[in-house]
């Protein structure tokens, strides 16, 4: 039972005090009032239950609360909150280790910070230190962070601000097999293929090939001959979980290797077994970078992220001190450990691929029930869905259209995401302990706003 502050006094606060702007992600008309949350379910303060199929953001990796996570969590807060790592001590250590075991070879040093936004920071930093080059590339519709430096990878209108924050960034067109110009339905790895016809007239290929024409074009055009970075999410998360077609990573990472660039996995959203078929959103496409970074799921919400790079690379990232307070914090790699070890053991990778196959596929059923919904995609539980005005043009439903279908599925009882530069994709990246039930309790759901909508039009 909460007995707290009314919802009235903290609608005040939240416009007068605390960044009133970050509820323009959601925009309900009737926010949610979250009071507290066990694994894959919210309740709000009203008692009222909801699933949980956003996760904070894709970042309540194995459960809210999850009581292993949870325990370690205490056990170390009883122990030992904060050092730094100018000193030795055991969770830093332990984790390090822990975690390198889980990426590939020469992945396997470790710089711990607090944030996402941080951890690409840090990575285009050694980027530019190693290559000695300046320039960066990533995709249109890309996220990457909203810190100064990392607005500049971002491209997304709604997150950038007028300032000079894209020093030496550059973005180069998104291989989007559905909304971008070239396209086709077997062009991605994914369960559920697009209803879009093939635009090639030689197959799908030629999409890929046309895509990395225009990366190429970005090399001939907007960057001098050498670059430092190529930043790409595996798959993209704010941008609407847009896969690119078979083999784009890994043609676009030998060109840039060859202008002497290194190339950045962004794994904030698709690590820690997202993807369900890989542990890694990289290893979906057969690339090892060069510069991993991860954040959100790492710590199952505890705040925390982490830059894993080549022992070449860290060697020329000692020409200084690299120092931060937080980085490595002993409570946040305890908790790091323990969702560690609760992937593993309770079969959280395995339990994304079964069910986010099963949404998947489930979901291009209505996809091809419904005009408004023109694309399924994604793998595991990184899941998009592209709401059109109709499936012939494409153009993405109108805001207030996304808006009342996505208020009613919460009013029913379900939080998922929205994402895309028209806000136009729903996405579903809910923690990775939900069930077979839960995803048909969201996919009546889902009908049911969808059909109500329909009949509303
Ligand atoms: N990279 C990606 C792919 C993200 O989705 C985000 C956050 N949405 C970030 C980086 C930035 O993370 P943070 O908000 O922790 O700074």
């Amino acid at each position: 039972e909460y007995k707290g502050m009314s919802k009235d006094q903290m609608m005040q606060i939240r416009q007068q005090n605390c960044n009133p702007m970050t509820m323009k992600v959601t925009s309900y008309k009737r926010p949610v009032f979250i009071h507290q949350g066990h694994m894959q379910w919210l309740w709000d303060v009203d008692g009222k239950r909801y699933l949980d199929l956003f996760a904070g953001v894709a970042t309540v990796s194995v459960g809210h609360c999850h009581p292993r996570v949870t325990e370690a969590a205490v056990r170390q807060l009883k122990k030992l909150w904060h050092t730094t790592n100018i000193y030795v001590y055991p969770p830093i250590h332990e984790y390090c280790e822990k975690l390198a075991s889980y990426l590939p070879d020469p992945l396997k040093v470790i710089y711990l910070t607090n944030s996402g936004s941080e951890a690409n920071d840090l990575a285009m930093l050694m980027a530019r230190l190693y290559t000695g080059n300046f320039d960066i590339i990533t995709f249109r519709n890309s996220y990457h962070g909203g810190s100064p430096q990392t607005m500049g990878l971002t491209s997304n209108a709604a997150y950038k601000y007028p300032v000079p924050s894209g020093l030496g960034c550059t973005n180069t067109m998104c291989p989007d097999v559905f909304r971008g110009i070239w396209g086709g339905s077997h062009c991605r790895d994914s369960p559920v293929q697009t209803i879009r016809e093939c635009s090639c007239p030689q197959g799908c290929c030629v999409a890929n090939e046309n895509y990395i024409g225009q990366l190429k074009d970005t090399f001939a055009t907007s960057v001098p001959s050498q670059i430092a970075a190529f930043f790409a999410e595996p798959i993209q998360g704010v941008g609407g979980a847009v896969q690119y077609p078979k083999n784009y990573l890994k043609e676009a990472y030998k060109l840039v290797r060859e202008r002497g660039g290194v190339c950045i996995a962004d794994e904030v959203q698709t690590g820690f077994g997202r993807t369900g078929s890989h542990f890694w959103g990289f290893q979906g496409h057969g690339v090892i970078p060069d510069i991993v970074t991860m954040a959100k799921g790492i710590g199952n919400g505890f705040p925390m992220g982490a830059v894993v790079t080549t022992p070449e690379i860290a060697a020329s990232f000692a020409k200084a001190v690299h120092f931060n307070t937080f980085g490595g914090n002993p409570v946040a790699c305890t908790v790091a450990s323990a969702v560690l070890d609760t992937i593993t053991t309770e079969g959280i990778q395995q339990n994304s691929l079964e069910v986010g196959t099963y949404l998947l596929t489930q979901l291009a059923k209505l996809r091809d029930t419904y005009e408004i919904i023109g694309d399924v995609r994604g793998k595991g539980l990184q899941i998009g869905v592209e709401m059109v005005k109709d499936k012939t043009s494409r153009e993405p439903l109108p805001v207030h259209a996304v808006g009342e279908i996505f208020e009613d599925i919460k009013d029913m009882g379900v939080l998922i995401g929205k994402g895309g530069l028209f806000g136009q994709t729903f996405r579903i990246q809910p923690p990775m302990c939900i069930t077979l039930e839960d995803a048909d309790f969201f996919l009546a759901v889902f009908n049911k706003a969808l059909f109500k909508y329909m009949e509303r039009r």
